[in-house]
């Protein structure tokens, strides 16, 4: 496309002239300000990264990560989600261990006495 201000041959993804550094494409400017509100979600990120390590902070982090993904129109919507579920299989899989590791020692116990 052309700028709009001194007609040199730009970029179609530029928001700005890089020859008179007018605003040349407000679509392409807005995508950049969404892409930056992208960045933003880093409780999403954070939820992710810690329902690995930290099941019930990955947990809450993913859950604020995924109310704030719908105010975000979307993003990191997938990622929130992703760190909902990988720490929610984490608690239940302690959990589990827990359980076994309890009924073990009981059983254990038991057949001490
Ligand atoms: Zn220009």
């Amino acid at each position: 496309m052309f700028c709009t201000n001194c007609g040199k041959e730009i970029n179609d993804n530029a928001a700005i002239c890089p020859y008179c550094g007018v605003v040349a494409n407000k679509t392409a400017l807005s995508n950049a300000s969404n892409s930056n509100s992208n960045q933003s979600n880093t409780m999403a990120i954070v939820g992710f990264i810690f329902s690995f390590f930290f099941a019930l902070v990955g947990l809450i982090c993913s859950i604020i990560g995924f109310k704030k993904a719908a105010e975000l129109g979307g993003n990191g919507k997938g990622l929130a989600l992703a760190g909902i579920i990988i720490s929610s299989i984490s608690i239940i899989i302690t959990i589990i261990v827990f359980i076994v590791v309890i009924g073990g020692a009981l059983a254990f116990a038991g057949s001490v006495a």
